[in-house]
């Protein structure tokens, strides 16, 4: 153990002369003590792992901090450590180091997502490293776990483990440019998932490998002698492709093994960028290029920062083989990505990539081959800390805009989850529907089959998606009330004309006014929104024309003619006066009623409990009492020949007397008409013979009336 932390510290000292050796001794041994007694599944100590961590980031020249966060990152989830102690002894950029892997952790201890969350999963692993070294000791933390996989006894969780690392954790590596983490963690998570066909294009490597033992030294040595040829310092550095790149090459090119030929790739290091194009002018000079391969990534680099020039040729003895040319510094990029950037001894700098803005930095480094997606994607990108990712129980993954509630989440798991939750579990904890929520939180939403979102929750709500569930429920609600309203008042008014109501006969024409449900359209008349009488003329066209009279003012007052229609009268003798019916509040017969007395219009007749009735409390002399008054005696038709002098308003005028005495005319017939004089028949309602007397002696001795006599037909 104390080799393995002297090793460590000079490692570290090599790139970092001015290290904290103190401080990096005491981290080494809080994690020892901490860990004491525990092992892996290897039968190792466990602290074993955290060193192994540790190692990884130092070979990635990371900051003195980065390395001790390895040394102490599972500390808190398995040793009861505190953060505040972290804190006190290695200061607070450790201690939020180890919390962001922690909480990384923990995410990872989730139900495995599926395929189609993978992407999900990388963004809520993204969102929730504030700082990039968080990401890289987790990709460190997972590498060292997938080197040691096979200690896990149970193939179950070996796929598990395997598949979330080729889904989540090495994408997560190559779109950060730690390349040689991905390619670890690839083959590692390959070997587990694909064992046979790992162990065969293993095979076959390891056959060409022993056929031809000499052929990738000896190629490299040529390769340098036609680069050295050219006046150019190089290395080269040539190596067997791996199996799972084999594997991935032969499922993208649909090729068999046999078929794979070009199974070595070759790395050229040279000085300098136009030594690169130098060097690559020699080796295309020497051997035929290999259609299509030739990729300019130094002009152009891969957005994760990548700069190589790659070529495809026949080289020496007719292999096909790769080659890259960079300079060590596209190297170093290349290999570590983000972490390439590094600059410990300058923490200023560092703390540029690490801190807000490193999600920017990564936006400029993402991989190139994501095309034509590739804006929205950046766009998204800068969005991780606009947003919040939950789980379900299930361990589905639900990416909601931050400040998101329990609600919010319910509608986006379903809009029925939406409609009937009435509580929520988050991490196993009862808390309130408007409980706002964290990344990583696993939510359990409680529903009833009674429950009804209430309309106060579109105050908290975050999404669309659930504002607009909530107001369709609420709105649905009142739809039910309104229908039994709506419902009611139909009946009132089928009632008035005394005419059967049968909610099937009203059911037969709601297509008529577009509807597809009974409910709605008595919730329209429960709304307002429809007269009731128009449903009653749709079912009783003969009542139309009466209709239409009520329409034009002269209301129901004086409908004489069908039997049993109740009618209004006003107290007190006035007679004549037009009464309407007052749309606000439908009064029917047999209810409380008051008339308000309304200049032009005559008596509008209110329910005794009509809100609107407070418009005129403070004018008593307007307030009339009426009564509704059931069918007195029949009346009786009376015809009158009459004739008028022919001036402006004299018909208005005789209208108005006939109003007067309580008199309704039914029908006017137009006789005869000169230049001073007009005549016609006129057909009224009236009581008896007296009333018509009456009626023709006022007419009488009215000035615009010449002549008035009874016909002959009546
Ligand atoms: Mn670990």
């Amino acid at each position: 153990m104390i080799e393995a932390a002297d090793d460590l510290y000079h490692k570290i000292k090599a790139y970092n002369t001015a290290v904290d050796g103190d401080k990096l001794c005491r981290a080494f041994d809080f994690g020892r003590q901490a860990h004491d007694g525990q092992m892996r599944a290897s039968g190792e100590p466990y602290f074993l792992h955290p060193i192994a961590v540790a190692n990884i980031l130092a070979d990635m020249r990371l900051d003195l901090d980065t390395v001790i966060t390895a040394l102490l990152h599972d500390t808190v989830e398995d040793c009861d450590v505190t953060l505040e102690t972290l804190q006190s002894q290695f200061g607070a950029s450790v201690a939020q180091l180890v919390d962001g892997v922690t909480k990384l952790s923990r995410i990872g201890m989730q139900p495995s997502p599926n395929s189609m969350q993978a992407e999900n999963f990388r963004k809520l692993l993204l969102a929730m490293s504030e700082d990039v070294r968080v990401l890289l000791v987790k990709l460190a933390d997972r590498t060292h776990n997938m080197r040691t996989i096979s200690f896990i006894p149970k193939d179950e969780k070996r796929q598990r483990i395997a598949r979330e690392t080729l889904e989540i954790y090495a994408p997560l590596a190559e779109r950060i440019g730690v390349t040689h983490l991905q390619h670890d963690l690839e083959n590692d998570a390959f070997a587990v998932l694909h064992s046979e066909m790992n162990q065969t294009i293993s095979n076959r490597l390891e056959f060409l490998v022993q056929q031809s033992e000499i052929v990738i030294p000896m190629i490299s040595v040529e390769l340098q002698d036609v680069v050295e040829q050219a006046g150019i310092e190089c290395s080269v550095n040539g190596r067997l492709k791996t199996a799972y790149s084999i594997w991935r090459k032969m499922q993208r090119k649909k090729v068999t093994m046999d078929q794979l030929s070009d199974i070595m790739a070759f790395r050229v290091l040279v000085p300098t960028k136009d030594d690169c194009y130098r060097a690559l002018g020699s080796i295309h000079a020497h051997y035929p290029t290999v259609m299509g391969r030739f990729k300019d990534y130094i002009s152009t680099p891969k957005r994760n920062g990548y700069q190589s020039l790659h070529t495809g040729v026949i080289g020496p003895e007719n292999h096909k083989i790769e080659i890259q040319l960079r300079t060590p510094e596209m190297h170093e990029i290349a290999e570590n990505g983000v972490a390439a950037h590094w600059d410990y001894k300058n923490p200023e700098s560092s703390k540029r990539i690490t801190k807000v803005k490193w999600i920017q930095e990564l936006v400029g480094i993402l991989d190139e081959e994501a095309g034509a997606d590739e804006f929205l994607e950046n766009t998204k990108m800068d969005l991780y800390h606009d947003q919040v990712f939950c789980f379900t129980p299930r361990g589905d993954l639900i990416a909601l805009p931050k400040g998101a509630t329990a609600v919010d989440f319910a509608y986006a798991v379903h809009s029925k989850v939406g409609e009937k939750c009435c509580g929520v579990r988050i991490n196993g904890k009862n808390r309130q529907l408007a409980t706002e929520l964290e990344n990583g939180d696993q939510i359990e939403i409680i529903t009833a089959t009674n429950a009804r979102p209430r309309p106060e929750w579109e105050s908290f709500v975050k999404t669309g998606r659930a504002r607009s569930g909530i107001r369709r429920s609420v709105r649905a609600e009142r739809m039910v009330e309104f229908s039994l309203i709506g419902k009611t008042i139909l009946q009132k008014v089928f009632r008035e004309y005394g005419k059967p109501f049968r909610s099937r006969s009203v059911e037969k024409i709601i297509s008529v006014f577009n509807f597809h449900k009974l409910d709605d359209l008595y919730a329209h008349i429960g709304e307002g929104r429809i007269e009731p009488e128009l449903v009653l003329e749709k079912l009783h066209p003969d009542l139309a024309s009466s209709r239409k009279l009520a329409k034009t003012g002269n209301v129901r007052n004086g409908r004489g003619g069908d039997a049993g229609v109740p009618m209004l009268r006003i107290k007190g003798g006035y007679s004549g006066i037009a009464i309407n019916i007052a749309r606000c509040c439908h009064p029917l017969p047999g209810e409380p009623i008051v008339g308000i007395f309304t200049t032009g219009k005559g008596v509008t007749v209110h329910r005794k409990d009509c809100g609107n009735l407070s418009n005129f409390s403070d004018a008593p002399e307007l307030w009339m009492d009426v009564a509704w008054e059931h069918e007195g005696p029949r009346r009786v038709l009376a015809r009158l020949n009459t004739v008028l002098s022919n001036e402006p308003g004299s018909l208005a005028a005789v209208a108005t007397i006939i109003g007067q005495q309580g008199g309704n005319i039914s029908n006017i017939h137009l006789t005869d008409r000169n230049a001073d004089f007009f005549s016609f028949e006129l057909d009224l309602e009236v009581k008896d013979v007296e009333h018509m007397h009456t009626i023709m002696a006022v007419l009488q001795a009215n000035n615009f009336v010449e002549r008035v006599d009874r016909a002959q037909s009546s």
